[in-house]
């Protein structure tokens, strides 16, 4: 079995969790917790990872308060409990509060801005929406005190140093020193306010935000907040992946492969992933996303040159949603069906997610999205070589159809809802310019290069595979010319590779079992 992902190892300070220990971790936790439910073969999420570790380095001493935690999606073993806390996009942040009893998906984190400040901030925000029930059994209090509370220790002996923070009410500076000194003994932290007038007089503080310390011997004074110090920039990892010591740890050994052909096996693991996995975490499917299912159902059971058993079960996949007049399908009797628990001769997709000319260097790269391009490149192909095959769908007059599905599938469905909105961004701009099948093709693959040249050099490129404008001179000499010195392509000859690559005689059968 291929072990997707790793991004993340166990010498990281964050808790990596997966199907085993997640809710036993989450049910009734004395801390908070901030998971990041990721996908590794997500290239965003490997963009980020650098930053997650950084977050979980800067806020490992809050954690008798708030924990940080990740779950790899991606992984096999962690397919349905992603299902189960329904993770329909990676990453997804999602916080769970301390001390509950009872079963819950936590709490969605939407915004766009997740730097390591912000999250931070988030963080203080989530704790204090604790009551005081479930208040996590080692935070500390991070309301602020009153003058009542601390003008009476002045002049009091006592074991400890207090350091009041006075600040204004929207500053998080208080809180978040309460909980980054939350470790240390003989030092109690606590904030108070501006708009506390006696206070402010009483202590003399003029500018906000003010330290103010007792010492254990009873004196007080103004503290500067200390010129030149502030709090140390956290480490962070710019080589987040690496090969072994990971999360899951296993390899699978490299299979050897031929760059000018596409594989059977590629496309079948995709599409298992997406019918079983991907899908699989809407529990059902109505209005917009149901359509948008059928479409697709309706484009691959026409146009995909697969395997009889894989044809049929697509057709018969087809067949049933359209016999179904329901405007509500629960996922599972899709997923009956695709597991073909109705038993129908002939009809089987394998369960294996294995790649071929998808397989990365890592784990964690490549996989699942090279599938994507790869089928969906497959079927704008396929229809320009078989015009009549979506005859009768009510697609046939559209050359567009391959494309718009595509394009609807990666909004609503593809887990990487970043790719989705660069892919979007790309369609409303030039996808109403596409007349013919032939165009339909074209345009998808010069897109896929404008997205090769944007991912050129990121971290989820694969150093053995490296973003180039494909297909290179040596898989096609005659695409590539030059006019006054420069490079151009020969869109005509590229049509024609295209429509052979992706053809079915160059689909290779090897290593489906
Ligand atoms: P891929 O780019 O996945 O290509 C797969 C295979 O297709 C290649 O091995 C090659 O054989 C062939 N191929 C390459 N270029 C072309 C071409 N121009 N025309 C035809 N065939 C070609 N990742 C991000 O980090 N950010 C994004 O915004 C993003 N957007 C995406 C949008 C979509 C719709 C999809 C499907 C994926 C997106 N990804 C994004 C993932 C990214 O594009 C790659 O799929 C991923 O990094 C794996 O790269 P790869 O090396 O396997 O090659």
């Amino acid at each position: 079995r291929a072990q997707a992902t790793r991004l993340y190892s166990s010498e990281d300070p964050l808790t990596i969790l997966t199907s085993d220990t997640l809710k036993e971790t989450l049910h009734n936790s004395s801390a908070a917790w901030l998971v990041q439910f990721y996908s590794s073969w997500c290239g965003h999420c490997i963009q980020y990872s650098p930053t997650w570790k950084a977050l979980a380095g800067d806020v490992k001493d809050w954690e008798q308060a708030i924990r940080i935690g990740v779950l790899d999606c991606a992984h096999e073993k962690n397919f349905d409990i992603c299902k189960e806390f329904g993770i329909h996009f990676y990453p997804t942040f999602r916080y769970f509060k301390a001390r509950s009893n009872t079963f819950n998906v936590g709490k969605t984190y939407r915004g766009p801005d997740r730097e390591l400040q912000t999250v931070r901030q988030l963080m203080v925000n989530f704790l204090q929406n604790h009551t005081r029930e479930n208040w996590p059994i080692g935070c500390p209090q991070l309301e602020p005190s009153r003058s009542e509370d601390i003008l009476p220790l002045l002049d009091q002996k006592s074991e400890q140093y207090t350091a009041v923070i006075v600040e204004d009410e929207d500053s998080y500076v208080g809180r978040e020193v309460i909980l980054d000194l939350m470790v240390y003994e003989g030092l109690r932290v606590t904030r108070a306010l501006s708009s506390d007038r006696a206070l402010m007089t009483k202590l003399g503080i003029t500018t906000v935000p003010s330290t103010y310390l007792l010492h254990p011997n009873g004196t007080h004074a103004l503290m500067d907040l200390l010129p030149g110090v502030h709090r140390k920039k956290a480490v962070s990892a710019h080589d987040p992946v690496h090969a072994g010591n990971r999360e899951h740890g296993t390899t699978e050994m490299w299979k050897e492969f031929d760059k000018s052909k596409v594989y059977m096996v590629d496309l079948e693991s995709g599409l298992h992933y997406l019918l079983r996995v991907e899908l699989a975490s809407h529990q059902t499917l109505e209005g917009e996303e149901l359509k948008t299912f059928k479409d697709f159902a309706t484009v691959v059971a026409k146009l995909f040159p697969g395997r009889p058993s894989v044809v049929k079960l697509l057709e018969t996949l087809l067949e049933w949603l359209v016999s179904l007049p329901l405007e509500r399908i629960p996922y599972n009797a899709i997923l009956d069906l695709v597991n073909n628990k109705m038993s129908i001769s002939g009809m089987y997709l394998s369960d294996r997610l294995q790649w071929v000319g998808c397989q990365g260097s890592r784990p964690e790269l490549r996989g699942y999205p090279c599938s994507l391009w790869t089928l969906f490149h497959t079927l704008t192909v396929q229809a320009a070589l078989r015009p009549d095959a979506l005859a009768n769908t009510g697609l046939e007059d559209d050359p567009l159809a391959v494309l718009q599905t595509m394009r609807r599938y990666i909004g609503t469905f593809f887990g990487c809802q970043e790719c989705g909105r660069h892919f979007e961004e790309m369609a409303k701009e030039s996808l109403s310019q596409v007349r013919s099948l032939d165009q339909a093709v074209l345009w998808l693959w010069s897109r896929h290069n404008q997205v090769n040249n944007r991912l050129s050099g990121a971290l989820s490129e694969d150093p053995r595979f490296p973003k180039t404008q494909w297909p290179t001179p040596d898989l096609c000499p005659a695409c590539h010319e030059e006019k006054d010195g420069l490079h151009v392509w020969n869109e005509e000859r590229v049509l024609s590779f295209l429509k052979q690559h992706y053809a079915s005689p160059n689909i290779s059968p090897k290593y489906t079992s």
